[in-house]
């Protein structure tokens, strides 16, 4: 039996927990220590769709029962509003069925070049519609963190050891840890620890890891969050990132609340600045003030190696990218997935922990690009956006001269190793303007057979507008599902 110490009983350290005992069952043992003084994160309430297979496959509970339970609600998409000033664009998941990812050439490309592009597949706008079955289509769930960390603690906690002790003193030799000291239980020996201890990363620390910031492109490192009741009427079915003058707004809605925030970089927005400009926010969409003086520090970035020796951290603790597309939990989630795909017998093999850090990268690669493409906006209205309009990151320059001098197509995107699909690229170039329909022409008159290519698109094109708008609210889903 392997013995697993996971320190750490944030979301981070309750998903790893609940994956590796669920994984490998009688083979391991598994503590989770954590400090019951100190606050976990929680802010993050928005997820990606990856959340359904951990729901499923590791939980053991359908999505229905998860809603039944807790006030989660179910999200189709991110409506980006004012990130070029007047107009939105939704982010949305594809669905089975409409799944581009096989498709070489996009029903998209027939539609931008025809005027005739609604932004997106079916999930392209924002709404409070859930389609009637939306557990057999992708669809990601807005949570609360809270609420959601005690349901899987409560699923798992006659499997797992729950210790609330203080980890004191880490003992490392710079390349595995050997043991941890903690206030009352003494010393402690595992044969694998993971760090899910938040910003302060207390184990990995110890082991020398290289940090990769990202300041450069992405200098966000301050959220202001603040939750607000509102009447559960109209519930969205959508996170909200409205940009402001000096970064942006979420807006997550889950149960009786919304949760909010505001995400800025402390090297062109004072607090004060930041403050006034969410009090504004506030009171003009939801009739509150702020109230709040909670401010969370953040460095933005990610370890170059996060599984080192014997030590794997997961979650904040690996790193962190602002959470314009809510890629906290699902970051966990995958990193978890990548261990357990790469670690069948358990046993210390380099090549195994090379694949997982190599993949690791790659995760957090992609975030970052996808999110700085978010920013290709050309705005200059603040210094903080004339910084990012004047320091757009390689990717995004190469990105924005594709669109405008051809198209994205699904093989330029490496589906095999990323997240996103073509789609999500498509739709969010076409929503920041970086499409030229003369360009798509002369780029699809170049394909091999283009009359066949368009005739495909089409056909799929009117496919995806017949099935487009069918469902109901998310408060009838919501009374359906509870009865
Ligand atoms: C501004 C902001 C917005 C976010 N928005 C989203 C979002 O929309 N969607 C999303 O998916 N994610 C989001 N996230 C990320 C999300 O909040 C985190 O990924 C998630 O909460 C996981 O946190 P964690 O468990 O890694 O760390 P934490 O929640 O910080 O937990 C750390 C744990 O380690 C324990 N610990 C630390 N030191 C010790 C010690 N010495 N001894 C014992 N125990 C110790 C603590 O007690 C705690 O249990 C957001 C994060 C931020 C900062």
């Amino acid at each position: 039996m392997k013995r697993f110490v996971i320190l750490g009983a944030g979301s981070s350290g309750l998903i790893a927990a609940t994956m590796i005992k669920r994984r490998w069952k009688d083979k391991v043992h598994v503590s989770v220590y954590y400090d019951s003084r100190k606050k976990n994160i929680g802010v993050g309430e928005s997820t990606t769709n990856i959340v359904d297979q951990f729901v499923r496959d590791y939980l053991g509970v359908t999505p229905e029962q998860l809603i039944r339970e807790t006030d989660t609600t179910v999200k189709l998409g991110i409506n980006f509003k004012n990130w070029i000033e007047g107009t939105e664009y939704f982010h949305g998941f594809s669905e089975v069925g409409f799944d581009l990812e096989d498709e070489e050439y996009s029903p998209s490309m027939y539609a931008l070049m025809n005027g005739t592009y609604d932004g997106g597949v079916l999930h392209s706008k924002a709404t409070d519609i859930v389609p009637n079955f939306f557990f057999e289509y992708e669809y990601a769930l807005h949570i609360n963190t809270k609420e959601f960390g005690e349901y899987i603690w409560k699923n798992i906690e006659n499997e797992v050891d729950f210790i609330d002790d203080i980890a004191e003193e880490i003992n490392s030799d710079g390349k595995n840890i050997q043991s941890i000291k903690f206030k009352n239980s003494g010393e402690v020996t595992a044969d694998f620890f993971i760090d899910a201890s938040g910003f302060n990363s207390v184990l990995l620390e110890t082991l020398n890891p290289e940090w990769h910031s990202i300041l450069d492109v992405l200098p966000m490192d301050r959220a202001i969050p603040q939750q607000v009741l509102y009447n559960f009427e109209e519930v969205p079915s959508y996170t909200l990132a409205e940009a402001r003058k000096h970064g942006w707004i979420w807006r997550i809605p889950v149960g009786n609340r919304f949760g909010t925030g505001y995400v800025y970089s402390s090297r062109f927005t004072t607090d004060e600045e930041a403050r006034e400009d969410y009090n504004a926010w506030l009171e003009d969409n939801l009739g509150v003030s702020l109230e709040t003086d909670r401010i969370i520090e953040y460095k933005p970035g990610y370890y170059k190696k996060s599984w080192i020796g014997n030590c794997m951290a997961i979650g904040l603790s690996s790193g962190f990218v602002e959470p314009l597309e809510s890629t906290g939990i699902h970051i966990i989630i995958q990193q978890m997935l990548h261990f357990i795909e790469h670690n069948a017998t358990l046993k210390d093999l380099e090549y195994n922990r090379n694949q997982c850090n190599n993949l690791n990268k790659i995760l957090y690669e992609e975030i970052v690009e996808f999110i700085c493409l978010h920013y290709n906006t050309n705005r200059t209205d603040s210094k903080f956006w004339k910084h990012m309009t004047e320091n757009k990151s390689d990717f995004v320059r190469a990105f924005d001269e594709k669109c405008r001098e051809e198209f994205i197509q699904a093989s330029n995107i490496d589906v095999s190793k990323y997240f996103w699909t073509v789609d999500s690229y498509i739709q969010c170039a076409h929503g920041l303007e970086m499409f030229n329909p003369d360009a798509i022409k002369e780029y699809v008159s170049c394909l091999d057979d283009p009359d066949s290519i368009l005739e495909d698109c089409r056909l799929l094109d009117m496919e995806i507008k017949k099935a487009k708008g069918q469902g109901r609210s998310q408060k009838q889903m919501f009374n359906f599902i509870k009865q």
